[in-house]
């Protein structure tokens, strides 16, 4: 006997009869003899539904009373999944975030979890009840609705299992594991039986959202034994083939030779800037960049060009492109202090990162990867690279192209295309 959480996502929870399959999944779980809790998405598309109604309420809307909107998506799934389970004989019941309560802290709409009360929730496990928990949503220290971000039921499912001490966290969801880049991109994406949770945290980090990158630093923290599963095989087989996500050691263990490249991740997500003819001298870049952190803009990769000649350079970085009207009106009202020439905005654009620890003892893996984009034409507009990841930002119209060169250059294709 294990004490189980299990998370089904959005498309798992799509209408009645998906979400009668996850009540035949737990059934079967519930069934072997285990202890299980489960966490559940809103229905697919619902949350984005939702969002866009707080838009049109208003474009400047209040965070707390968007938080108020889209938690309900998952309180409708929470309930119906507990009801499905009772008719299929199954005692079941919901725990909605604030009547355990999940303790969250920080902003709403992006909020943290700080603390999840465990002990009505652990005593109803024990007494063989299935605790039907809704994800994404937690409770401020005032009582409010909170919700985690997008993509937060996952956070909240690796919440939930730290918190009871659970033995596992399945996430099950739309594919069968994690593969070596978005099978829906690449075709010839091939399944990972295991990847480290520092891999997939930067893959998360850099746009495989098929965990959210939360909720992988929170595993790794808490220690917690993640495998992603899919929720579209057979709900009565006893062992599904997914991903593990394990320490470093237990790959090393388990496989004498690494890949040098685990997997490729892409994200649309990020829009360029050029500021031109920036004044090369001390503190002329962080003119640039304080402004935009107060104002809580992340930027990621950044370049600078220096131009000796003229004492004056171009600095270009990236931001998250729905902050990119923010960026440029920031930095237009301050362009006399920072003594910049003119802006240069370009929103189509994406970033192809390749991750691998396997980088760490090899040299060459940034120079292939410019390699093999160029011998296709690909234009490097940025690079940023950390310890076990290069990143580089092109056209967003190449980006197909260029994840599956990459794939094939780095020796991922599966053998036989799906
Ligand atoms: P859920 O609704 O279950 O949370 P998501 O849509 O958030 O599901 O995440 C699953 C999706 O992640 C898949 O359908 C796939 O398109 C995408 N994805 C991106 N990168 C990868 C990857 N490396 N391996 C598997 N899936 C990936
Ligand atoms: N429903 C939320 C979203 O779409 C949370 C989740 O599904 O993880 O972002
Ligand atoms: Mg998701």
């Amino acid at each position: 006997m294990a004490r189980i959480v299990m998370k089904f996502g959005g498309t798992s929870m799509a209408g009645m009869e998906r979400i009668r399959n996850v009540a035949a999944r737990v059934k079967h779980v519930v069934d072997q003899g285990n202890e299980v809790a489960v966490v559940v998405s809103a229905m697919a598309g619902e949350t984005d539904r939702l969002v866009g109604f707080c838009k049109e309420a208003s474009p400047l809307y209040d965070p707390a009373e968007y938080d108020v909107v889209v938690a309900s998506g998952e309180q409708v799934t929470s309930g119906l999944l507990a009801m499905t389970l009772k008719a299929m004989g199954v005692n079941a019941r919901s725990w909605l975030g604030w009547q355990m309560p999940i303790r969250t802290v920080e902003t709403h709409a992006k909020a943290r979890v700080e603390s999840i009360d465990t002990g009505a929730l652990v005593a109803a496990m024990q007494s063989g009840q299935v605790a039907v928990i809704p994800g994404f949503q937690g409770m401020m220290d005032d009582g409010r609705v909170s919700t985690l971000g997008r993509g937060g039921s996952d956070t909240s499912a690796v919440a939930v299992a730290a918190a009871v001490k659970a033995d596992r966290c399945d996430i099950y969801t739309d594919v069968d594991g994690v593969y070596t880049t978005d099978p829906r991109i690449v075709a010839r994406a091939r399944k990972l039986d295991m990847v480290t949770y520092e891999e997939m945290l930067e893959l998360a980090s850099v746009g495989s959202k098929v965990l959210q990158t939360r909720s992988v630093a929170l595993a790794m923290k808490e220690k917690v034994r993640v495998q992603v599963l899919s929720s579209f095989d057979d709900p009565t087989q006893d062992e599904l083939p997914g991903t593990l996500i394990v320490g470093e050691e237990e790959i090393e263990d388990s496989s004498m030779e690494r890949q040098l490249i685990t997997g490729i991740a892409v994200d649309k997500n990020e829009a360029k800037v050029i500021v031109t003819r920036v004044p090369d001298k001390p503190g002329a870049v962080a003119s640039i960049f304080s402004p935009l952190a107060e104002a809580s803009i992340n930027v990621d990769m950044i370049i600078q060009n220096d131009s000796k000649d003229n004492a004056e350079t171009d600095v270009t970085f990236t931001v998250p492109r729905a902050d990119l009207a923010r960026s440029v009106d920031i930095l237009e009202g301050r362009k006399g202090e920072i003594g910049f020439n003119r802006l240069i905005t370009d929103a189509e654009v994406s970033k192809v990162s390749v991750v691998g620890v396997g980088m760490r003892s090899h040299a060459g893996v940034a120079a292939m990867m410019f390699k093999a984009l160029a011998d296709r034409g690909i234009n490097i507009e940025a690079i940023s690279t950390s310890e076990i990841k290069v990143s580089v930002l092109i056209d967003e119209d190449e980006t197909e192209l260029a994840v599956r060169v990459l794939h094939t250059a780095y020796g991922l294709d599966a053998d036989v295309a799906a």
